[in-house]
């Protein structure tokens, strides 16, 4: 089961079957286009790049453009959300609101497309370099970057797609989208989304198959002026090394290990139902998911029963059971693929006598769902500890003092997120600066807007998303000097 049921060689055409996670049933299949199914979509983005279709536009009407598919997105937010449900295993209700979370990206995006532009300056150099007195009106002009190939990962498919696609056509750029091949289907319909609220066609492009066959011809593809990728951090490796070929632009969203630090002042009642959101929430298959909790010894024990209740009290089940009546907060992991990663991280921790407080059993029902899981007696020398298991898996650990806790929170390859929970005022923003991550919650989990940017620090990625920054990032800046 899952979607490795198909081998595909770096130029040969496969068919790619797409399952439900919660049913382990087939809903469709897509098929990998291969190298030469990115050529011709890059040669296309490239063509209408060229003839500026999207850039030739007044940015007022482009802004319009994209606010009309918010509104689209909004209006057929129940049938994207249908797609994506039964592709995850998500909830019709979550999925939902994922979906008008992204008509909101497009619309707080809509609004930057007239807010473009260039800084100016009247310089005078005495000597300078050349030892001439000088004088230059100067000023920079912001362009788009050209062609960006953006590689999105399963969890969320269509905001994935659309948080890269919002700002990449802000910033003028033409796009060829490579949608994850466990979950491509919802990025049909977007596609046809954006063409019907006037995104000429060609704009975007979409590519659909394997990651080491499309995305790696994508990542590696001469006429790619910039990769926009979110995934796993070694895959993010993989595409820097692809991406030197032409030494195109990088941006990289990756993985996370993301602490959770309670200190004995916090408010317990909203700590523990925060610590226990941000790991469980999608059954952890989040970034920023706060695998690792560190609770002050005075209140460890609390935490880890107040954990353990919250995690046995979550309901599993997928779009039928919601759509049954039953009540439902969490769904499976995505493929058999990630379960045996999973599993094998819990097993894994069993034989080395950590102790599993609750959960760490799949369960006994068709789909791949995996028990809200809480551990303690982790230790730092631990794969659990270290590496991103992006599964319903927290460990639970003690600490005595701040300056202890700040080297475990930083003792990590990662650095995307940390949550920090006090009454201690100055702490909190003490511990926002010492905190080697690109994302920091005080008294808060999962916070998101798409007016902040987001980004990770150390192996967690390259650059950042959201805010003007997310623009920025599919924009080249150019200084002019003009001779007075
Ligand atoms: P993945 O890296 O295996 O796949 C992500 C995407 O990359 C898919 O579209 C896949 O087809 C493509 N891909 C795979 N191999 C490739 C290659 N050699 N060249 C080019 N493209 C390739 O990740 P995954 O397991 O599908 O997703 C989970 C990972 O994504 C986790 O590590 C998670 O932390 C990360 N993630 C990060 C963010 C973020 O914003 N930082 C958000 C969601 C997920």
């Amino acid at each position: 089961m899952g979607t490795d049921s198909s081998v595909t060689g770096a130029n040969q055409p496969a068919i790619i079957a797409i399952y439900d996670p919660s049913t382990e049933k087939q809903i469709g299949e897509i098929r990998d286009g291969g190298a030469a199914a990115v050529d011709a979509a890059v040669s296309q983005a490239r063509e209408s790049f060229r003839a500026g279709l999207w850039t030739g536009k007044p940015p007022s009407e482009r802004a319009k453009i994209l606010w009309r598919f918010a509104d689209l997105i909004e209006a057929r937010a129940d049938d994207l959300a249908a797609i994506d449900a039964r592709n995850v295993g998500m909830s019709h209700g979550h999925a939902r609101n994922l979906m008008f979370a992204a008509a909101e990206q497009v619309r707080y995006y809509s609004g930057w497309c007239t807010k473009i532009y260039g800084k100016s300056a009247d310089l005078s150099s005495p000597g300078g370099i050349t030892g001439q007195p000088a004088r230059y009106h100067a000023y920079t002009i912001k362009e788009p970057v050209g062609v960006a190939g953006c590689i999105v990962p399963w969890n969320g498919p269509a905001l994935n797609a659309v948080i890269k696609l919002a700002p990449a056509l802000t910033a003028g750029a033409s796009v060829v989208l490579k949608p994850a091949e466990e979950t491509p289907l919802s990025a049909d319909l977007l596609a046809d989304l954006l063409v019907e609220a006037g995104v000429p066609e060609g704009v975007v492009n979409l590519v659909n198959g394997h990651g080491h066959t499309v995305g790696a011809a994508l990542a590696a593809h001469d006429d790619v002026d910039k990769i926009a990728f979110t995934g796993s951090t070694e895959v993010g490796k993989l595409i820097v090394g692809a991406a030197a070929g032409n030494l195109k632009k990088v941006m990289l969203e990756l993985g996370g290990k993301s602490p959770v630090l309670i200190f004995d002042d916090a408010d317990l009642s909203q700590a523990i139902p925060g610590a226990a959101l941000g790991i469980f929430i999608n059954s952890g298959q989040g970034c920023v998911c706060g695998s690792r909790v560190f609770a002050h010894r005075k209140v460890y024990d609390q935490v880890v029963e107040g954990m353990t209740k919250a995690a046995q009290a979550l309901r599993l089940g997928g779009p039928a059971d919601a759509a049954a009546g039953r009540p439902v907060d969490i769904g499976p992991l995505i493929s058999a693929k990630q379960l045996g990663r999973v599993m094998g991280f819990i097993d894994e921790g069993r034989a080395d006598g950590v102790e599993i407080v609750t959960g760490g059993r799949r369960l006994d029902r068709p789909g791949y769902f995996v028990e809200p899981t809480v551990l303690t007696g982790v230790r730092p020398d631990m794969r659990l500890y270290r590496e991103e298991i992006f599964g319903p898996v927290v460990a639970v650990m003690p600490f005595d003092d701040e300056d202890e806790v700040v080297a475990m929170a930083n003792d990590s390859i990662y650095g995307l997120a940390a949550a920090v929970w006090t009454n201690d005022l100055a702490r909190s923003h003490r511990l926002a600066k010492r905190l080697e991550v690109g994302t920091v919650w005080l008294n808060a989990q999962f916070a998101w807007d798409p007016a902040m940017p987001f980004g990770g620090y150390k192996q967690s990625g390259w650059g950042q998303e959201y805010a003007i920054e997310g623009v920025e990032a599919y924009m080249k800046t150019k200084a002019v000097y003009a001779g007075l």
